[in-house]
């Protein structure tokens, strides 16, 4: 573990860096020189800084400590799927996971250690929200995986998915500097659109975005169009209703003009009938938008399971009859349980 009496120095910004620098008597653009070993480079250590004397390099070991990640432990599943345990400073673990495809590969980052959110149906909600991931740890995880890809798959990292651990829209801030970080020219240079955060959908935070007029692409754990059955499953909904997403979500298109994927598990007995999938379809049509129909990960013998090949082709039918794109998405690294929902440190 890392000590952390000594300052993080990725918690400060490129000004403050030089101004640690000018009042200890050093030129200025030595700062830049540091960020860019930090976030460009990923120095893990002050020693790789070879473009810094030694004595400058013990002058920064004394006042500052980077609390990068390590990555303990690397599952690999059959279907090519990564899943790493990564320890945070302090000793906390969250899990990211690889996904390779065809054409695409894709980062999927924590963004809290455990959730508040309390959703019925995932593991990770079991784990309770312990703190907020800062945009360095982040940052890290993408970095890591990025690596990975390259040695493993000999291939660039292409996308980056928020549907890790936690609930990304109550970490906001640090969310939106990591991704600040990871598409500047300064540090992973990936553009935004290769982008999605993943939501419950806390509704005034859908409107903060949108006012801050973010590139990135937008998704939504929608999985019941019907209050009733929502609250019954996510008690989110209870305090943010349908409606009040909705308008939210209006209120986005208004100022981004971008589509927003919803996200939906079929569960038998939940939400398999023809008029959950007609409410779906209903809010469908508030904003342009296109559907993922996910595989439900069993995460316990429990009252979830995956609904019924028919009910899936009757939401398609449905969906797809109405002009809404409508995919089935496959589990992948199931077997290692790094599927989605299945995130909670088991090991
Ligand atoms: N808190 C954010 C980010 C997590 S993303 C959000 O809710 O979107 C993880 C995705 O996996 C979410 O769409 C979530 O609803 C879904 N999920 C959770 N448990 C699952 C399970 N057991 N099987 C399939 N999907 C699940």
């Amino acid at each position: 573990m890392v000590e952390t009496s000594r300052r993080d120095i990725r918690k400060l910004k490129l000004d403050e860096l030089k101004q640690f620098f000018v009042e200890h008597g050093e030129k200025p653009f030595r700062a830049q020189q540091v960020y860019e070993w930090l976030w460009n480079k990923s120095a893990k250590d002050f020693d790789q800084m070879t473009n810094l004397s030694v004595g400058l390099r013990e002058m920064l070991k004394q006042n500052f400590a980077i609390n990068h990640i390590n990555v303990d432990r690397m599952q690999r599943s059959s279907d090519g799927t990564i899943k790493n345990a990564v320890t945070l400073y302090d000793g906390m673990v969250v899990e990211s996971v690889l996904i390779p495809t065809e054409k695409r590969i894709t980062a999927c980052v924590s963004s809290q250690v455990g959730c508040s959110l309390a959703c019925k149906f995932c593991a990770t909600a079991r784990l309770k929200r312990q703190r907020n991931l800062s945009p360095d740890e982040i940052y890290d995880q993408v970095v890591a995986i990025k690596e990975q890809a390259q040695l493993y798959y000999g291939r660039p990292l292409t996308n980056i998915v928020f549907m890790g651990m936690g609930e990304p829209l109550l970490n906001y801030a640090n969310v939106m500097s990591a991704i600040e970080k990871i598409t500047s020219q300064k540090g992973l240079n990936m553009a935004n659109k290769r982008i999605t955060v993943s939501t419950v959908g806390v509704a005034k935070m859908i409107v903060k975005m949108a006012d801050d007029n973010v590139k990135f692409n937008l998704a939504v754990s929608l999985h019941a169009a019907l209050d009733k059955t929502r609250s019954a499953i996510m008690p989110i909904n209870d305090t943010n209703p349908l409606s009040e997403l909705g308008d939210a979500l209006k209120y986005w298109y208004q100022k981004t003009k971008r589509k927003v994927t919803y996200e939906y598990v079929v569960w038998k007995g939940i939400n398999d009938t023809e008029e959950h999938a007609q409410a779906l379809l209903k809010f469908c049509k508030i904003i342009p938008s296109k559907v993922n129909l996910i595989e439900y990960n069993p995460i316990d013998e429990g009252e979830f399971q995956q609904a019924s090949e028919a009910a899936l082709n009757m939401y398609m039918d449905i969906l797809e009859r109405n002009g809404i794109t409508t995919r089935i998405r496959k589990s992948r690294g199931k077997d290692i349980d790094a599927a989605c929902g299945q995130l909670a440190n088991k090991t």
